[in-house]
C-alpha cells in the first residue's frame, strides 16, 4: 500500500548539485573541499540515502547535527568522515569514539570532557574547534580566546584539525555583521596559531555564503542547501541545480461550494463565485505549513492553483474552479509539471520562511522514494535495500 502522498528524492539530482558546487570552487590553485551538511534526516530527504549519494560523488567529510545523527550515518555505510556541530553532552560521548565521528569543540567544558574521555580510551581524538564570531550560538567568543583556548590547544587528549564559525546573516548583503564576522574570524584564526595550535583547516562558509563572497571559502566550505537544489535566496540561480525533491498527492474528492461558504476550519474567506475545490491528502501532519492557506499553489498538469481554506491536519483544499479534475488526478505540491516549478524556495517566500525549514519539516509520515540511475562506482551488493531504492 502506498499512501497517495509521496515524496520522489532524485539522488543523480543530489549528486549534480555536488558537482556543480565543486565546479563553482574548482577555479582555484588549491579548491576547498566540501564538508556536506545532511542534518535534520538530510534535509528531509533521507540522510542515510543523501550522505551515501554524496559520499559516492566524492564528498571528503560529511557534517550532521548531533551524535546520534551521526551514529546513523555510519549505520547506514557511511565511511568518510563526519562532523557533528552540535555541542556534546557529556553522556553521549560513546557515540563519538565507537563511531568515529569528528565532534565540534565549542567551550571549555566540552573540551575537558571529551579530552577526559579520550584519555580514559588511551586515544587522542580529532576534532573541529567552533568560534562564535557573532552569531552568540555555540563557539568560543572570538574576544577572549587567550584565556579559554590555551589549554585546550595544549591538551595532549585532543588535536584540533580544524577551525570553523558559522555566519549568522549570510543572505542578507546589506547587514554589516557579515564582513565583521569574517574579520572577526580571521583575527580568531591568528590567535589560534599564536595560542599554539596548528589546525590543518579552516572553515565558514554555508550555501549563502559561499556563493556571495569567495573570501568566505578557507579550506573548505559547508553547503546544505545547495546540495538538495534549493537556491538560498536569490543567489545561485545561475548554477543550474536541480531541485532533488518533488512532493506528489491525488486529488481524493471534487465538491462545489455555493458562494458564501467557506471551506476548513475557522470559516475564513467565503467565496465570492461558484466554487468548485478539491480535496489533497497532505495537511500540516506532513510539513504542510498552515500559512500556505491563501498564499500557497500546488500543480495540477502545468497548471498554477491556489490553496484555500484551512490548512488541516490530514488535508487541504484547492480551488479548481474551470478545471477538468477527478479523484485519482495528481497533484504537485513540489516539483515540476509541464514547464511549471514550485520549489522550496517559493512556498519559503510565500510564508515567510527559509527554504531550509520547508524542505526539513516533510514530515515522517510521507514515504520517501529514491531515484538513483547512475551506475556507482565501488558499489556495495545491498546498496538497492540499503538505499530503500524502489526506482
Ligand atoms: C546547517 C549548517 C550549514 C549549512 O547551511 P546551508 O544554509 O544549508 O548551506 C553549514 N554550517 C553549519 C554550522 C550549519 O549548522
Amino acid at each position: 500500500m502506498v499512501r497517495p502522498t509521496h515524496a520522489f528524492i532524485d539522488l543523480d539530482a543530489v549528486a549534480a548539485n555536488f558537482r556543480a558546487v565543486r565546479a563553482l570552487l574548482g577555479g582555484r590553485a588549491a579548491a576547498p573541499e566540501i564538508i556536506a551538511v545532511v542534518k535534520a534526516n538530510g534535509y528531509g530527504h533521507g540522510a542515510v540515502q543523501v550522505a551515501r549519494a554524496l559520499e559516492d560523488a566524492g564528498a571528503p567529510m560529511l557534517a550532521c547535527a548531533d551524535i546520534e545523527e551521526g551514529v546513523e550515518l555510519r549505520r547506514g555505510g557511511v565511511q568518510v568522515p563526519v562532523l557533528v556541530f552540535g555541542a556534546l553532552s557529556v553522556s553521549d560521548l560513546d557515540g563519538v569514539f565507537s563511531h568515529r565521528l569528528t565532534p565540534t569543540v565549542s567551550s571549555p567544558f566540552a573540551a575537558r570532557a571529551l579530552s577526559e574521555a579520550a584519555t580514559r580510551r588511551q586515544t587522542r581524538i580529532g576534532c573541529h574547534l567552533k568560534i562564535d564570531t557573532g552569531m552568540n550560538r555555540l563557539g568560543f567568543r572570538h574576544d577572549n580566546l587567550g584565556e579559554t583556548l590555551r589549554d585546550v590547544l595544549t591538551d595532549p587528549g585532543l588535536a584540533v584539525d580544524a577551525v570553523y564559525t558559522h555566519f549568522a546573516t549570510a543572505e542578507d548583503t546589506e547587514h554589516p555583521l557579515f564582513a565583521e564576522q569574517q574579520r572577526r574570524f580571521e583575527a580568531a584564526v591568528r590567535s589560534v596559531s599564536s595560542l599554539g595550535g596548528s589546525p590543518r583547516t579552516t572553515h565558514a562558509a554555508n550555501s549563502a555564503a559561499l556563493l556571495r563572497d569567495r573570501a568566505t571559502w578557507h579550506d573548505a566550505v559547508r553547503p546544505g542547501l545547495l546540495l538538495y537544489g534549493a537556491p538560498p535566496g536569490a543567489l545561485g540561480h545561475e548554477l543550474g541545480l536541480r531541485p532533488a525533491m518533488s512532493l506528489r498527492s491525488r486529488i481524493v474528492a471534487v465538491k462545489g461550494m455555493r458562494v458564501g461558504e467557506t471551506a476548513g476550519y475557522g470559516g475564513r474567506r467565503p467565496v465570492d463565485r461558484p466554487t468548485t475545490i478539491a480535496v489533497v491528502p497532505a495537511g500540516y501532519a506532513d510539513g504542510l505549513d498552515v500559512r500556505l492557506a491563501g498564499r500557497g499553489e500546488v500543480l495540477i498538469r502545468g497548471r498554477r492553483v491556489p490553496i484555500v481554506g484551512s490548512v488541516c491536519m490530514d488535508s487541504i483544499t484547492i480551488d479548481v474552479t474551470g478545471l477538468d479534475v477527478s479523484p485519482g488526478d495528481e497533484v504537485i505540491l513540489l516539483g515540476y509539471d509541464d514547464g511549471q516549478r514550485i520549489d522550496a524556495g517559493d512556498v519559503a517566500e510565500a510564508i515567510g520562511t527559509v527554504p531550509h525549514e520547508v524542505l526539513c519539516r516533510i514530515g515522517s509520515r510521507i514515504e520517501r522514494s529514491y531515484r538513483q540511475e547512475a551506475a556507482v562506482p565501488g558499489d556495495v551488493p545491498d546498496a538497492t535495500t540499503a538505499r530503500g531504492g524502489t526506482g
